[in-house]
Order: structure tokens, then C-alpha cells, then sequence
């Protein structure tokens, strides 16, 4: 937890806010910070700064916070990812959340095994929270946009076009013939595919919609992880 971020429901007053639950624990326990000591904070959706801690104990922890520098930009991104398994999502939206993805659509896709849609991570608790470990990791305070679309011929008919418009368009298809570029100074749609991969119905449809499928390399790389590679390439 890189930086702590508050809620409205923590201010006492305009500059004091008052934490208990995790954060507490966290700032005891991991960061083991004392009285005086001076925490990176951040009010979710709004400013960054500092917390001086004038109490902490097994009750509460309090500070005087000043909240004075915006957040870091996000990427120009929107990230359009086949529903990965219930772990690999909670990975991936705290991982794309640090990497400062704009906008997330999670989707279907053929390989998306229907249960992972009734799992108990896609809560709007969890999604939530997922994408918060990702801003206290990177020190942020916006989380990216989630939208979820449970079928995937009305998403790509109906929204897509609008996401891709004025951006350019990759999906990450192992193989495919076109490397995926480096360093793209323009936004940039990017499709990330199921664990089983993006059948050929899908593949042709994004293909439609305008999207260039890219390949990083011979290694076939899980969700997460092709997620981070794509993006350090792109930006
Ligand atoms: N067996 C699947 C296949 O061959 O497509 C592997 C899917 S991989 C676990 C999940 C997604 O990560 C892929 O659909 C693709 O979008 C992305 N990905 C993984 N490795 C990649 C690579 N080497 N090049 C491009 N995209 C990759």
C-alpha cells in the first residue's frame, strides 16, 4: 500500500480523517509507522498528499492531511478482456488498475467457462476493490472504468464501434503475423483473449471492427501477464 486512499466518510473535519479495519492494520503492521510519521495519502477520485499521524492505536489512526497533487494521467487505454478465472481476474484488474488502464470492459468469448460469470469475485464489492489494491499499489486515486458485457455478438456490434473510434485497435492473438508495435503515442483499444484463446468467429468479428490482431513472441503468456507485456510495449 503505496498510498492510502480515503473516503469522504473518513474526514472528521476538512483536514483530519480518522481509519480503522485494514488500512489500520496495514499502516501498523507493515508499514509500522509511529506518531509524527508522515503517510502518502490520497482522497479516491480526487487529490494526493500527505497524512501526519497524530494517534494510532489498536482503535484508530488519525491524521492531518493536506491533499495539494493530482493524480498521474492514465494511459490513453481501454482494455477489452475475455473474462478471465475468478483468481486471474482479481490479478488482472489490480494489475491493469496500477498500470493506469483507463477503461475496462470485461466480456464473453466462447472459452469464457460460464461460471466464471456467478462467481462471487464479480460482486461490485470486489470489482471494486480489486481495482483499489491497484491504485494504493501505484498511487493513484481513479479507478478505471469497469463495464461488463455478458454477450459477446451484442458487445462487438452495438459498443465496440464506439470504444474503437479514434483509436488504434490490437488484439493480442499468439502467432498472429503482425508483431505488436512499440511505444504507440495515440489511444489504443487492446483485446485480450480467454485463457482458451479467441476462436476464429471471434477473432473475425474484432477484425471487423476494425482491430489488428499483434503477436509478442513465441511464449504464450497467461492473461495477467500478457496484459503488463502488452501495455510496457504499447506505452
Ligand atoms: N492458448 C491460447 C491461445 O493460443 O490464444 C492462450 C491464451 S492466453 C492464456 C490469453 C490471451 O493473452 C490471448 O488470447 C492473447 O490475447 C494474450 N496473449 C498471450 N500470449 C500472447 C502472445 N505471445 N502474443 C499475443 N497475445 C498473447
Amino acid at each position: 500500500m503505496n498510498l492510502i486512499i480515503l473516503f469522504p466518510d473518513d474526514f472528521l473535519d476538512p483536514q483530519r480523517v480518522r481509519l480503522t479495519g485494514r488500512r489500520l492494520a496495514h499502516v501498523r503492521d507493515t508499514h509500522r509507522a509511529v506518531l509524527g510519521d508522515s503517510l502518502n495519502v490520497g482522497l479516491l477520485a480526487g487529490l494526493m498528499g500527505t497524512g501526519l499521524i497524530t494517534r494510532l492505536d489498536e482503535e484508530a489512526l488519525e491524521m492531518d492531511v493536506a491533499l495539494d497533487q493530482p493524480p498521474p494521467p492514465k494511459l490513453p487505454l481501454t482494455l477489452v478482456l475475455a473474462l478471465p478465472r475468478p483468481k486471474v481476474l482479481n490479478r488482472v484488474l489490480a494489475s491493469a488498475a496500477s498500470l493506469g488502464v483507463a477503461h475496462i470492459h470485461l466480456i464473453n468469448a466462447w472459452k469464457v467457462e460460464k461460471s466464471y460469470w456467478k462467481s462471487p469475485r464479480m460482486a461490485e464489492e470486489n470489482l471494486h476493490h480489486q481495482r483499489l489494491l491497484g491504485l494504493e499499489q501505484a498511487k493513484d486515486t481513479v479507478l478505471p472504468e469497469l463495464h461488463i458485457h455478458r454477450l459477446f455478438r451484442p458487445f462487438v456490434e452495438d459498443v465496440l464501434p464506439t470504444i474503437v473510434e479514434g483509436t488504434q485497435a490490437l488484439v493480442g492473438h499468439p502467432g498472429a503475423p503482425e508483431p505488436c508495435p512499440r511505444h504507440i503515442h495515440q489511444p489504443i483499444t487492446l483485446a485480450v483473449g480467454p485463457e482458451g484463446g479467441w476462436i476464429e468467429a471471434e477473432l473475425a468479428s474484432l477484425i471487423r471492427a476494425g482491430f489488428c490482431p499483434v503477436d509478442l513472441g513465441p511464449r504464450i503468456l497467461r492473461t495477467e501477464t500478457a496484459v503488463a507485456a502488452l501495455v510496457g510495449r504499447l506505452f
